[in-house]
């Protein structure tokens, strides 16, 4: 259905609006190719897209949140609908296998019901009494959201936002990453169209765009998931109004392998595995170090490159043998080959793992094989580094409590993983600094949208995912009524 000239654009008002200028999205497996064409938006675009916002806030805040499922739930059948015809969309100009790209419409949709079914309960006004009056607890809309999303999962990313937001009733002005910009650009299409003109709105762009969306003094909120050294210019952009954040930031995730780790039990390690190289490693949650008990170090080096090897299988996206695809973009590939490289200047071992089964593809396209990398120092770049890539160190740590000084040793705390005796594993989880800890899974394997989910440190500021990923698209409203309203100790 979408085909390589795909021209997606920005919606303003319910209006697709014809951009003067558009940028080509390179096919990161065969970057010869187009995937398709997105605007180059700008910054008067976000400043009429704000507008239309704010203007319909007044009134969308107003409508019954039985209405707002309703419309909500309308959308949601449409993505069903067309979720083959995005997902080939998504994998040509992503790079992530079809598998992984019907995987994260699956998390999108699951989460999307998740919001409709817990809306009303999660939004609705409490009230409380007793002798000294009454109170209603309101957890109103906040006005404008401003919603700037990545690459590596742009419609998880994006429908994680939309959804409570507009449940909430607030407004929205949704900006991608233009290095996947095309099929996220049809999903917020379809949600849109379910709305009122002006609720849901889309813009593209760079830098300049994101600043009018984080500085505009009529956005109230921003909804931002990218990287820790943008999330820094949007706080300052945003500091000259307040306005309130939920930042999901990037992460250094360990893996702490216990001495009763089994490194027989082929499933745990395959879910390992899974763990540092789903999505060629491209996951802010992906387990980006290993630390490995000094006692089966060796055992379990092993026992793991076997694993890898059987699992993993680089090559087209669209070829169904193939797990791991291209690198989204040349500079990622570049740079993750940087820490590599540098590793490897250092004494660094680097281990190939799996299978290459497209040759020539792999040849041209943004593909890296992966690898791990062995007797790299604890402070080297490839372990202290977002790598962000198909690559993953593996270290020896000696004792928990050096396991856990090594896992805490990070400006980041996204999510971390244990693994081993259950027991022994929880003890040690609790004592990791991280917004979730993964028992004997890790990455997306542990994720549920049930559960609320967020980075402490410099991984993030707020939860997305479960309620509170709900009310984090509210304003709590008190309206009290005391009996009396008198202070005891003022004098008549
Ligand atoms: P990025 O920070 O480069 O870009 C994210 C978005 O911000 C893009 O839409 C970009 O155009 C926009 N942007 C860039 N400069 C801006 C500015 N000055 N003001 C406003 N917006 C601006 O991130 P990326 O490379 O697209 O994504 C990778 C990063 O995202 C990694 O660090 C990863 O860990 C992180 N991430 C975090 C989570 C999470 O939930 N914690 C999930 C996915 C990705």
């Amino acid at each position: 259905m979408f085909n390589d000239q795909i021209t997606v654009q920005a919606i303003i008002n319910g209006e697709k609006v014809k951009a003067e200028r558009h940028e080509a999205r390179e096919n990161p497996t065969h970057p010869e190719q187009i995937a398709g064409y997105a605007p180059i938006n700008t910054r008067e675009d976000a400043v009429r897209a704000i507008d239309a916002a704010h203007t319909a806030f007044a009134s969308w805040t107003k409508v019954a949140i039985e209405e707002r499922i309703e419309r909500m739930e309308r959308a949601i059948q449409t993505i069903k609908a067309a979720a083959p015809d995005i997902a080939e969309l998504l994998s040509r100009e992503h790079g992530k296998p079809l598998y992984d790209a019907e995987g994260e419409i699956g998390v999108s949709l699951a989460w999307m019901e998740f919001a409709c079914q817990n809306a009303k309960d999660v939004l609705q006004n409490e009230m409380r009494e007793d002798e000294n009056g009454k109170t209603i607890i309101a957890h109103d809309g906040i006005g404008v959201v401003s919603a700037i999303t990545p690459w590596n999962y742009p419609l998880s990313l994006s429908t994680i936002k939309i959804a409570p937001a507009l449940l909430a009733g607030n407004t929205m002005v949704l900006k991608p990453s233009p290095l996947a910009p095309l099929a996220v650009s049809k999903v917020v299409e379809m949600i849109a169209a379910e709305f009122p003109n002006g609720v849901l709105n889309l813009v593209h762009g760079e830098a300049d765009v994101g600043v009018e969306l984080t500085s505009n003094p009529k956005v109230a909120k921003i909804a931002f998931t990218g990287g820790t050294g943008t999330a820094k210019h949007i706080m300052k952009a945003a500091a000259d109004t307040i306005k309130n954040m939920t930042l999901e930031l990037g992460g250094n995730d360990a893996a702490i392998i216990l001495n009763d780790f089994d490194v027989n039990d082929e499933r745990a390690m395959r879910r390992l595995v899974i763990s540092n190289f789903l999505t060629a490693g491209q996951i802010c949650m992906i387990a980006k170090r290993i630390y490995v008990d000094r006692s089966i170090y060796e055992q379990f080096v092993e026992k793991y490159i076997e694993a890898a090897n059987k699992w993993i299988r680089v090559g087209d996206p669209f070829n169904k043998d193939v797990t791991i695809g291209p690198v989204n973009n040349k500079k990622q590939a570049e740079f993750v080959q940087s820490l590599i490289d540098d590793a490897t200047a250092k004494g660094a071992t680097v281990v190939k793992l799996g299978k290459v089964l497209d040759k020539d593809v792999f040849e041209k396209g943004y593909f890296l094989q992966p690898t791990v990398v062995l007797g790299a120092d604890y402070n080297d770049p490839i372990v202290v580094e977002e790598q962000f890539g198909p690559t993953v160190p593996i270290l020896p740590f000696d004792g928990d409590e050096h396991a856990i000084e090594l896992a805490n040793d990070s400006i980041y705390g996204l999510t971390s993983s244990v693994w081993g005796d259950e027991e022994h594993a929880i003890e040690v989880a609790k004592q990791i600094q991280a917004g979730t800890t993964m028992i004997n899974t890790a990455a997306v394997q542990g994720l549920d949208v049930r559960f609320p989910f967020g980075g402490v440190k410099q991984s993030g500021i707020g939860r997305e995912y479960g309620k509170e990923g709900l009310l984090a698209y509210t304003d709590t409203h008190i309206i009290n009524i005391p009996k009396k309203g008198e202070l005891p100790y003022i004098p008549e």
